[in-house]
C-alpha cells in the first residue's frame, strides 16, 4: 500500500497504491499433502491471500508441488539452509520464495537468484532478530533494529547487484519496539515490505503485540502485506489480521462487532451472544456492523447506528435493523430472530 514499488506474488499485487494483503503460514507437515491443502482451503475461506509453506526436506516436493497446483490462492515456500530447496521451490511453481539470508551463503544465493530470474519470480527476504548473520550480531550485541537493518540492506544491496529487484523485504523481531524500529527504517529501501511480530505468543499476548506492531507501522506509511504470528490455529492469525485492518480503516470487507462490556445492568446474557454473532461472522466478507448491548444506556445509540443490533430493556428484547426497531418483545424470541437475520449476511 505504501511502497512505489509493485510486487506480483502470482495474481496478488503486493506493494504500489493496493491494500495491504492478509497472509498466514500452514503449520500442518507439508509432506502431508490433504492436511496442509485443507488448512490452505481452511485459511482461505477465512480471508488469507495468500499462504506460505515450509519446505524443509526434499521428502516434501510432491506433496508441494501438487499444494501448489491446487491451491486456491498463490502458495510462497519458506526455506532455510539449503539454496537447492529454494530452486526446487521455484522450479515446482511456487509464487514466491521466502529467505533467510543468514543462514544461505553468498554463492549459494547467486544461484537461487538465477534461476528466480530466469522464471520471473520474487524473492522475499525475511531477516528476523533470531537468526542474524554472526558478524552482525557480534558486532551490536544482539538483534537491535539497526542491525536487522544493516543485515536487510546488505542482502538487498547484494540483490540489486546481481540485477535482481522483485523483492518484497522484512524484518521481525518478537521486540515489538524494534520491529517497529527496523520497519521504519526500511523506507529508506523502497521495496515491498511484509509486517509482523514473530513469534509472538499465544493468542491474548501475540495478538496484542502484532496489533501494535503492525497498526502502528501501517499508520505511519510502512507495509503492504502482513502476518500476524501466533501460538495457535493459523486461522486465528487471519481474525487477528482482519481486525487489525478494518479498525484502522485500511479493510472495507471485515464486519464489525460493538458489543458493551456488560455490568449490573445487563438484561441478557451479552457475552455468549457476542460470541455466537463472531461465529456467524467468521467467514463473512462484508462490512456489516453488528451491535450487542446489555441495556438501554447506550444500547438503542449504538444498535440503531448498526445494520443489526440488538439491545435488552426490563423483560424484554428489542431488534434494530438500520436503525429501525424491527421486533419488540421476550428477549428469546428476539435473539433467535436476530440470528436468523445476521446468517443471512453469510449468503
Ligand atoms: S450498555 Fe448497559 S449493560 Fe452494557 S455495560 Fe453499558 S450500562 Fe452496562
Amino acid at each position: 500500500m505504501n511502497s512505489k514499488k509493485t510486487v506480483y506474488v502470482g495474481n496478488i499485487p503486493i506493494g504500489g497504491k493496493h491494500p495491504v494483503v492478509i497472509q498466514s503460514m500452514t503449520n500442518t507437515k507439508t509432506e502431508d499433502y490433504k492436511s496442509t491443502l485443507d488448512q490452505i482451503n481452511q485459511l482461505y475461506e477465512r480471508g488469507a491471500q495468500i499462504v506460505r509453506v515450509s519446505y524443509p526436506d526434499i521428502k516434501c516436493k510432491d506433496s508441494l508441488k501438487k499444494i501448489v497446483k491446487d491451491s486456491p490462492c498463490p502458495i510462497i515456500a519458506d526455506i532455510h539452509f539449503d539454496y537447492k530447496l529454494a530452486i526446487s521451490a521455484i522450479d515446482i511453481g511456487c509464487a514466491k520464495i521466502r529467505i533467510n539470508p543468514g543462514n544461505i551463503s553468498k554463492r549459494n544465493l547467486s544461484e537461487i537468484i538465477k534461476v528466480a530470474k530466469e522464471k520471473d519470480v520474487p524473492i522475499r527476504i525475511g531477516v528476523n532478530g533470531g537468526s542474524l548473520e554472526k558478524e552482525i550480531l557480534k558486532k551490536y550485541n544482539y538483534p537491535s533494529s539497526d542491525a536487522l537493518f544493516e543485515s536487510i540492506k546488505k542482502s538487498v544491496e547484494f540483490f540489486l547487484d546481481k540485477g535482481f529487484d522483485k523483492l518484497i523485504l522484512s524484518v521481525k523481531s518478537s521486540d515489538v519496539i524494534e520491529m517497529i524500529k527496523a520497519n521504519l527504517k526500511l523506507k529508506e529501501l523502497d521495496f515491498p515490505v511484509h509486517l509482523g511480530v514473530t513469534e509472538a505468543g499465544g493468542i491474548l499476548r501475540g495478538s496484542i503485540k502484532n496489533s501494535i506492531g503492525i497498526s502502528y507501522l501501517l499508520l505511519n506509511g510502512v507495509g503492504d502485506t502482513i502476518r500476524v504470528s501466533l501460538s495457535d490455529s493459523p486461522v486465528y492469525e487471519i481474525d487477528t489480521a482482519k481486525i487489525i485492518l478494518s479498525s484502522i480503516h485500511m479493510s472495507s470487507n471485515v464486519p464489525d462487532v460493538i458489543a458493551c462490556p456488560t455490568c449490573s445492568r445487563t438484561t441478557f446474557d451479552v457475552v455468549s451472544v457476542q460470541k455466537e454473532v463472531e461465529n456467524i461472522l467468521e467467514n463473512v466478507k462484508s462490512n456489516v456492523k453488528v451491535a450487542v448491548m446489555g441495556c438501554v444506556v447506550n444500547g438503542p445509540g449504538e444498535a440503531k447506528d448498526a445494520d443489526i443490533g440488538i439491545t435488552g430493556g426490563k423483560d424484554i428484547g428489542v431488534l434494530f435493523k438500520k436503525g429501525e426497531i424491527v421486533q419488540k418483545g421476550p428477549i428469546d424470541k428476539v435473539l433467535k430472530n436476530f440470528y436468523e437475520e445476521l446468517r443471512k449476511y453469510g449468503k
